[in-house]
């Protein structure tokens, strides 16, 4: 029997289909009317507003697959991504809502019976977790849910309790959270062979969330009860698929397999392996990072997203460019990454349609991306050059990324003499500036200051931080406030977003 991502996908969709759940479309990677999220980074986004009783839907249940990214916030996975077998920027995230229909012991059981009949998983490798309870917050052991795990056979040693890390969801700093039960497949047993499986791929892996949403996490860090109780559950398509085919990484699936083809053939280096190592050097990680970055971006790119939006798409991007120089030998100009969009939108655009729709638009801003970047480094390498005839104590500075920072290190060296004459300190809002304006970071920023023997004024940088952040909070909200209906849907027009009347127009509502 093999089990293909797609066939994987609509089983679990077709599944709770025959569970009267409402087949709802993925909402847009980015998130619309939400100041807590830079990117969508679970199935449950899209119906934060029903959560918070802002909003009804019509139908009493949903079941989804959603696009989702985790590049920043509560839920960064950037820095696992290449590194282990598991964390991506982009994955799917196939899940099923309540909203305040049935319960745990409900959800609990169609997980359990989805997993172990319909995916056939031996119920002997699966683990699940409850949540142990909290007494700062407050918060009781979920014996309930205990109960229903050994009710549906689980052995006792299986069943596991955490505490509020591990089996207290929570979408961000605030918003709908609740207690969860995880289910986790163990891998042990497989005939793995040993270097693999210590490095970058554990024995036990997480499958799926079941989160019962009870709670609204208020700005003051307090929990206030809702007066309807939601399912809402995750799982990654990716990690499924893996361990679906006996594998013991999500990369060796064909999700990824046709990307790495593509690399390969590309730029005429080996072929990927599937290895991991310690200092992530190796070339499997290179191609890891490649592939995840490319379809990362791709969607991102797809859904409207622009690179000046986020400089962390920007990043991504960039990255992509590097290793793809670097390691892979893409030269300027040959479309190298533009051809991986399309294996990307081969594989997930049946699916997700925008990415065939929106994959002409994708091309262009990646060809001005990446022209845009070219011309950025040779203009940095220049200036720099320029820059050190002029001060060669610069000499060790590390980590110059644009030219933009150059010009902010030239503007503190015209006045390190004043400051020293007066306090030995680079004065707050100066520092504020190469990080706000100049984008230097902290550590960058320290580097140049001890170079000249000056220290940062911390607590200036941060009233100033804080100043500007106020100052884009009020702004912030004026610009919500006028966000007049023919405005929003003629941005929606102009941009070509693909409107999905789960996503964009729902979100509409709730902000008018
Ligand atoms: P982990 O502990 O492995 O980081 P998580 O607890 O952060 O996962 P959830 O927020 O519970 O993940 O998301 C639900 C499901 O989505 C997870 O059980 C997992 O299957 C999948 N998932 C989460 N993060 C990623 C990721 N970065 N890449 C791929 N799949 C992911
Ligand atoms: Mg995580
Ligand atoms: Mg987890
Ligand atoms: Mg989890």
């Amino acid at each position: 029997l093999h089990w293909s991502s797609k066939r994987i996908r609509s089983s679990f969709i077709d599944y709770f289909k025959a569970l009267d759940h409402h087949h709802v479309r993925s909402s847009p990677v980015i998130p619309w009317n939400d100041p807590t999220l830079t990117f969508v980074n679970a199935g449950m986004n899209q119906f934060k507003p029903v959560f918070l009783g802002h909003t009804q839907r019509a139908y009493p249940c949903a079941t989804s697959s959603q696009k989702c990214i985790r590049v920043g916030g509560k839920h960064n996975d950037l820095t696992d991504v290449g590194n282990d077998s598991y964390h991506h920027t982009f994955f799917e995230m196939l899940g099923n809502w309540s909203f305040g229909d049935y319960f745990k012991k409900e959800a609990c059981s169609m997980a359990w019976t989805l997993l172990t009949e319909v995916y056939q998983l031996p119920p002997n490798r699966l683990y699940v977790t409850y949540f142990g309870g909290d007494e700062t917050m407050g918060l009781d052991v979920d014996n309930e849910v205990k109960d229903i795990w050994r009710s549906l056979g689980v052995a006792d040693n299986r069943i596991i309790p955490f505490g509020m890390k591990e089996n207290f969801w929570e979408m961000g700093m605030y918003g709908p959270c609740g207690p969860c039960t995880e289910i986790h497949y163990d891998r042990l047993g497989h005939s793995l062979a040993s270097d693999r499986v210590n490095l970058g791929v554990e024995d036990l892996i997480e499958l799926w969330n079941v989160v019962f949403i009870q709670y609204e996490r208020l700005k003051d860090g307090s929990l206030k009860s809702l007066d309807t109780y939601y399912v809402d559950t995750g799982m990654g398509l990716e990690r499924i698929t893996a361990v679906l085919n006996n594998k013991i990484s999500n990369y060796d699936t064909d999700l990824f397999m046709p990307i790495f083809s593509a690399i390969e053939k590309m730029s005429g280096r080996s072929a990927y392996t599937g290895k991991f190592s310690e200092d992530g050097r190796c070339l499997d990680t290179a191609y890891r990072i490649l592939a995840d970055h490319v379809r990362m971006f791709t969607v991102a790119l797809a859904d409207g997203m622009f690179p000046e939006d986020s400089h962390k798409l920007r990043r991504i991007i960039r990255r992509a460019i590097n290793i793809g120089g670097d390691q892979f030998g893409f030269l300027p100009g040959k479309n190298c990454l533009i051809d991986l969009t399309c294996i990307v939108a081969e594989s997930l655009g049946e699916t997700y349609t925008e990415l065939c729709d929106q994959l002409a638009k994708v091309h262009i801003i990646l060809d001005h991306e990446e022209k845009y970047f070219y011309e950025i480094q040779e203009k940095l390498s220049r200036d720099w050059k320029d820059l050190l005839l002029q001060r060669p104590e610069l000499k060790t500075v590390s980590d110059l990324q644009t030219p933009g920072m150059i010009e902010g290190i030239r503007e503190i060296t015209g006045h390190i003499q004043e400051w020293k004459n007066y306090d030995c300190k680079l004065p707050g809002n100066m520092a504020f500036k190469l990080y706000d304006t100049y984008g230097l970071h902290a550590d960058l920023i320290e580097e140049l200051a001890e170079i000249y023997g000056l220290t940062v004024d911390e607590e200036g940088f941060q009233l100033t931080l804080d100043k500007s952040r106020q100052k884009t909070k009020i702004i912030g909200q004026k610009r919500l406030e006028t966000f007049k209906k023919e405005e929003l849907l003629n941005n929606l027009v102009a941009l070509n977003l693909p409107v999905t009347d789960d996503s964009a127009k729902y979100q509409y509502r709730t902000s008018n």
